[in-house]
């Protein structure tokens, strides 16, 4: 095992911090380093063009798909350097989730149809898997496809599809037999969002944000062309799907870049204080968390160092999912206990870099509340940390 970046490497690390720096727009990095949860569909989709254009769009998909050919320690490398640039985060149900689905169990036309304009970032998609009582029970999920001819009739629900408001598509798992096992009945459907009776209604979350909805079917119709590999084998795409979810959830890059912004925060002076980086409790508190960071860290690395060896990585993406995402949110919470008092104020007008609102919160802290209220939500989403667990358990310690 190797745990050295060579030093062809080090010279990868400095192409794509170059590049990045050059090349990011500087309104988009303000909107990142502000709020990034607020990054506007149309800046997200114009970096998306200029990464697609570059090459950078799919590190992880084949090279004969539009993906780069970088190793796995490339691909961890890059990721690095596009979190400490303040890159936006890009739409994942694509680029992460049903392009790789596309790419290893479609068709060729559906190929033909969708990747490029995944990689392009003109078409936004959006997950169909939970409904309400099917979450971390997803094989009990309800919505039903009947076959009539060359189409399936689709009625039934979703709900917390992220984006479903922006997609211009939704993958969705539906029932199509109810006599076999539970996961034996499912398919996986390709469905264009604006194909008549199906209607996306808003959730608010708790931070008075419209990210999530519920999406209803009504007599949907949906050509058979249209599906995913064989009917009633969707079980097996969708756990594909979501072992690369749950991998891409663990985010230590993301996590690293917001260690950095907890330590800028804690050292700043404050009138008649001294600074919080100096007080001996807080300070322990951040070093154990910082310890726990480079763990993970370097178990992403011996997991991409078995990856390039050729081994698979199993039930190892939970163990990423689960620490990831403790220690993110212990990162949030620790970020608006260091801002005091000035980490109580929620001001979503202040949040977008152009605007004019004036903020009760010093520049340095705008934007944590919404950070730290959105991402509590990243221990039940790709599938809960309790359920990560129960995985963990069957296939690591067998019980
Ligand atoms: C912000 C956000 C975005 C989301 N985006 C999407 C999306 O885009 N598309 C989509 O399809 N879904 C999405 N989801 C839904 C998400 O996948 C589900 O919320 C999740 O799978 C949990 O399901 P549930 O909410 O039905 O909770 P439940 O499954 O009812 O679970 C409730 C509680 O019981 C625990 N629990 C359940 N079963 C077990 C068990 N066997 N052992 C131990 N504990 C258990 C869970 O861990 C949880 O704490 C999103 C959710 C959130 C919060």
């Amino acid at each position: 095992m190797q745990l050295q970046f060579t030093p062809e490497e080090q010279a990868f690390r400095q192409e794509v911090r170059s590049w990045l720096r050059e090349n990011l727009p500087t309104h988009i990095r303000e909107q990142v380093e502000r709020a990034p949860s607020y990054v506007s569909k149309s800046d997200t989709k114009l970096w998306n063009k200029m990464l697609g254009e570059k090459g950078w769009i799919a590190p992880n998909w084949p090279k004969e798909y539009g993906g780069t050919g970088w190793t796995p320690t490339q691909k961890y490398i890059y990721d690095e350097e596009y979190q400490a640039a303040h890159c936006p985060r890009l739409s994942s149900f694509g680029l992460t989730m049903v392009g790789p689905v596309i790419y290893t169990f479609g068709t060729p036309e559906q190929k033909k149809q969708h990747l490029p304009s995944i990689l392009s970032g003109d078409i936004l998609w959006c997950q169909g898997y939970s409904e309400p009582g099917s979450g971390s029970d997803l094989a009990s999920l309800r919505t039903r496809a009947e076959r009539q001819g060359d189409e399936y009739v689709v009625n039934g629900q979703k709900i917390w599809t992220s984006h479903a408001h922006h997609a211009d598509w939704i993958f969705a798992l539906v029932r199509t037999s109810q006599e076999a096992k539970k996961q034996e009945g499912i398919t996986f459907l390709l469905i264009d969002m604006k194909t008549p009776g199906l209607e996306v209604r808003p959730i608010i979350s708790i931070d008075g944000h419209h990210y999530l909805n519920e999406v209803f079917f009504t007599d949907v119709r949906v050509p058979v062309s249209n599906r995913i590999g064989e009917e009633g084998k969707g079980w097996t795409y969708a756990k594909f799907l979501l072992g690369k979810e749950r991998t891409g959830i663990a985010g230590v890059a993301k996590s690293k870049s917001k260690l950095q912004r907890l330590k800028n925060i804690a050292r700043q002076e404050r009138s008649g204080e001294t600074a919080l980086i100096q007080d001996p409790d807080f300070s322990a508190k951040m070093t154990e968390l910082e310890i726990r960071l480079t763990a993970l860290e370097y178990s992403q690395l011996r997991l991409l160092s078995e990856e390039e060896a050729g081994q698979s990585t199993g039930a190892k993406a939970s163990f990423l999912k689960i620490r990831g995402t403790e220690i993110e949110q212990a990162l949030n919470e620790m970020m608006v206990d260091a801002m005091g008092w000035y980490g109580m104020p929620y001001e979503l007008d202040t949040l977008r870099a152009d605007s004019n609102a004036e903020s009760a919160v010093p520049d340095y802290g705008v934007g944590l509340m919404t950070e730290h209220l959105l991402r509590r939500a990243a221990t039940i989403y790709g599938g809960t940390n309790e359920v990560q667990r129960n995985i963990i358990s069957k296939a690591v310690l067998g019980l």
